[in-house]
């Protein structure tokens, strides 16, 4: 078996190796389990790969392969033609992911931190999707991952819950900074449902996110109670999810 080695991260920043790790196993792995795409599927993964490949603040190689993916599938090339060729990271690397045990973290954490890069560089940078037909709609990333998921997320029951969570409250979203917060909030959500589940990683333990060390100020006491000022967890995960918190340690 695999020796697992440690890497040493820090907390309070976003690694790529992470991020392009997500990528790999979502390509080579989740998406491969499907034989061929043809409708409804087709259009939920050329939409997502459209709002990655405008959002996904990587690095020019690993840029160049989303803008290739996206023209093959907008001329709906077989889709196992594209899959074969790709070739992003060797194998995936997790470091802000990493579990202490090899089936804790890793995809479904990177998931969550693909997702909060892309919501975040739609607030930061809503240029980037002119011309796609997502430009006016300040849902459209957040139903595109939502459909990402519900279609192809391997965890069947997470996609259940989310998707619960998405016919609830999604569409009270009416601006991209707001679509930034229900993201966050939902995960917190989640993090709190699963707090002491056999799921958790007792390194990484499931408490409302960002703890106080990362963010003081998004915290605050109201009548003896925390609350979160959410002013300041916007001002935060705009920091904490743009490129310049992005680390290029342990990527290829
Ligand atoms: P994760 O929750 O994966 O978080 C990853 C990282 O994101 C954290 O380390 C932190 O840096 C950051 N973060 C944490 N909270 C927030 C926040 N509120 N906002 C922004 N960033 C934050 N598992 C289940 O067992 N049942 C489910 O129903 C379920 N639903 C899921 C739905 C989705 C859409 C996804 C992507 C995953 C789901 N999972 C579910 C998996 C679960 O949420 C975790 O991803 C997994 O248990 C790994 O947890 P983790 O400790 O790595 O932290």
């Amino acid at each position: 078996s695999e020796v697992v080695v440690w890497r040493e991260f820090d907390r309070a920043k976003l690694y790529m190796a992470d991020l392009e790790s997500c990528l790999h196993y979502l390509l080579r792995v989740e998406l491969a389990a499907h034989k061929s795409l043809a409708g409804a599927q087709l259009k939920t993964l050329r939409d997502f790969v459209t709002v990655v490949s405008k959002l996904f603040p990587g690095r020019p190689p690993v840029r160049k392969l989303l803008e290739m993916l996206q023209e093959w599938l907008a001329n709906a090339l077989p889709f196992w033609l594209l899959i074969s060729g790709i070739f992003l990271t060797n194998h995936v690397k997790w470091v802000g992911c990493q579990g202490s045990r090899p089936e804790l973290r890793g995809y479904p954490c990177s998931l969550w931190k693909l997702f909060h890069t892309l919501t975040v560089q739609a607030s930061t940078h809503p240029e980037a999707l002119v011309g796609t037909g997502f430009e006016d709609d300040p849902q459209a990333v957040l139903q595109t991952l939502r459909r990402y998921i519900q279609t192809f997320f391997g965890c069947k029951e997470c996609g259940e819950h989310f998707e619960a969570m998405a016919k609830e409250s999604m569409d009270s979203v009416k601006t991209l900074d707001q679509a930034v917060l229900w993201l966050w909030s939902r995960h917190n959500a989640v993090n709190s449902r699963l707090a002491g589940h056999l799921s958790e990683d007792p390194k990484f333990p499931k408490v409302p996110w960002p703890t106080p060390d990362l963010c003081p100020a998004c915290h605050e006491e109201i009548k003896g109670l925390d609350s979160w000022n959410e002013g300041q967890v916007l001002v935060f995960l705009k920091q904490y999810y743009s490129s310049s918190n992005l680390v290029d340690t342990y990527s290829a």
